[in-house]
């Protein structure tokens, strides 16, 4: 009602002086009265929309100034003009945000018309499909990726269905694809990098055959061996005592894998190393060429080189198992009058321990794959020395949480030298402020029970 009190105000005044114009001068002088008024209406009018006009071709600028109806009118445009430049800076905006978002998705994302032709596509797209936005712009996706199973899952129109294949740009990337309709008849592709995935997907397979490989084998001969005692009860007591021994080396052989498949779990699940603690690496070396020893039972000789006598800081469980595999491997693969020797020193601040070995030596193709799990260069001649295929696999895994690496050198049919190399923080030379009160690994472990 705000807009129309004011005109009506206007011609209830002009009908009101017309009226006493015929009442006082005659019909005459008010319909002249009127004429006027309307031929002044009209003017007013005419000058207000050419205003109006001269405003709406550049409306950027200020309104037209004027009062009353033409005031109002001119506001409300002004304000309706201003409503929809902010609305039109706003969706700008989000349609930036937007496209600086799809700059840097890591997903390849490409928009599909109805007809299957490119209406965008983000960067990522080139990197993984060879798309180009700019280039691609309105081609057809079947004429740019033309294999056949990519082909298919256009066909298939299955929405709910992926695609997991190789990227046509590197054949090294595997790709999941998926197609996902929005709006009026188009669809967005969405093509995700899931090598790393896949990879893992292939260790964990790769993992399972071969444990259950590992178990199979002395599963069958135990269970075979049962079989032979059952059915055979009368059988000697030399050939029984024979197929007893024999089960027993293999459930140890199962034993073996499965302690060290804890370990290697439990290694795994847990983050950091359990407990530093000052480790007196000189003894746990001494320790450790006794247990070499009697290993080799006086096949080998082992000697022992301590060139340091710094304390390590560590967790002693973790550091004597990784090392024990060190040495066990020396004595397992050096043949019969070798020789071993295990040696501590310090090297740049850092703490080198080594275990050299003058057996068979590998050749270098094999060593950078030596921790893989279950990775043997002789399958046989693991198996034959009680190997698990699994020792260097916790030796890596227990160096790395401690910052430490382990080195291999070696020399077919010379000799090996496997290192374990401590990171200088880990290293307090004796007599050290910090070095800490190192408790005899050997009562530790008494204690331990
Ligand atoms: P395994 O239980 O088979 O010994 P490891 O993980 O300890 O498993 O070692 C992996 C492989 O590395 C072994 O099968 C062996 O072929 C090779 N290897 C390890 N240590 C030595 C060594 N000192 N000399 C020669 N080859 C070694």
């Amino acid at each position: 009602m705000g807009f129309w009190w004011r005109p009506l105000g206007v011609l209830a005044g002009v009908l009101l002086v017309a009226l006493m114009l015929w009442a006082g001068s005659g019909w005459v002088a008010a319909l002249g009265f009127l004429a006027g008024i309307q031929a002044f209406v009209m003017l007013r009018r005419l000058w207000q929309e050419y205003r109006l006009a001269r405003w709406l071709e550049n409306p950027d600028g200020a309104p037209p100034d004027a009062t009353g109806t033409w005031g109002d009118i001119f506001y409300r445009l002004e304000k309706l003009q201003r409503r929809q430049r902010d609305s039109c800076s706003e969706l700008t905006s989000a349609l930036e945000q937007f496209e600086h978002a799809a700059q840097v998705v890591p997903d390849a994302m490409v928009i599909l018309n109805g007809s299957e032709r490119i209406e965008w596509c983000n960067p990522a797209s080139r990197k993984y499909m060879g798309l180009d936005s700019e280039r691609d712009r309105g081609q057809f996706i079947r004429y740019l990726m033309r294999q056949a199973p990519f082909l298919e899952f256009l066909d298939a129109v299955d929405y709910s269905r992926r695609l997991v294949c190789k990227s046509p740009v590197n054949r090294e990337i595997i790709l999941s694809m998926q197609l996902i309709p929005f709006g009026e008849n188009k669809k967005l592709l969405v093509a995700r990098d899931i090598t790393d995935l896949e990879r893992v997907d292939a260790m964990r397979r790769d993992f399972i055959a071969n444990v259950s490989h590992e178990l199979r084998t002395p599963l069958t001969v135990v269970g075979g061996f049962v079989e032979t005692l059952a059915d055979a009860p009368d059988l000697p007591a030399t050939e029984s005592r024979r197929y007893f021994d024999l089960m027993l080396d293999h459930t140890r052989r199962m034993q073996r894998l499965l302690d060290d498949l804890l370990t290697l779990s439990r290694l795994e699940s847990e983050e950091r190393s359990l407990k530093d603690e000052p480790i007196d690496v000189p003894e746990l070396a001494r320790a450790l060429q006794t247990e070499a020893e009697s290993l080799s039972r006086g096949r080998h000789r082992v000697s022992l080189r301590l060139d340091s006598s710094a304390t390590l800081k560590g967790n002693l469980q973790e550091i004597r198992s990784a090392l024990g595999n060190l040495v066990s491997n020396a004595v397992r693969y050096t043949p019969e009058g070798g020789e071993i020797i295990l040696a501590w020193s310090g090297r740049d601040g850092e703490g080198v321990f080594s275990v050299t070995d003058s057996g068979e030596g590998i050749a270098a193709e094999h060593i950078p794959r030596l921790t893989e799990r279950f990775y043997r260069i002789d399958r046989s001649r693991s198996r034959e020395t009680g190997g698990t295929g699994l020792g260097l696999a916790i030796v890596k895994h227990v160096l790395t949480r401690h910052g430490a690496r382990l080195d291999i050198r070696s020399t077919p049919g010379k000799g090996s030298t496997f290192s374990a190399i401590f990171p200088a923080a880990r290293i307090k030379p004796v007599g050290s402020p910090e070095s800490g009160k190192v408790i005899p690994f050997r009562e530790r472990e008494q204690a331990a029970g």
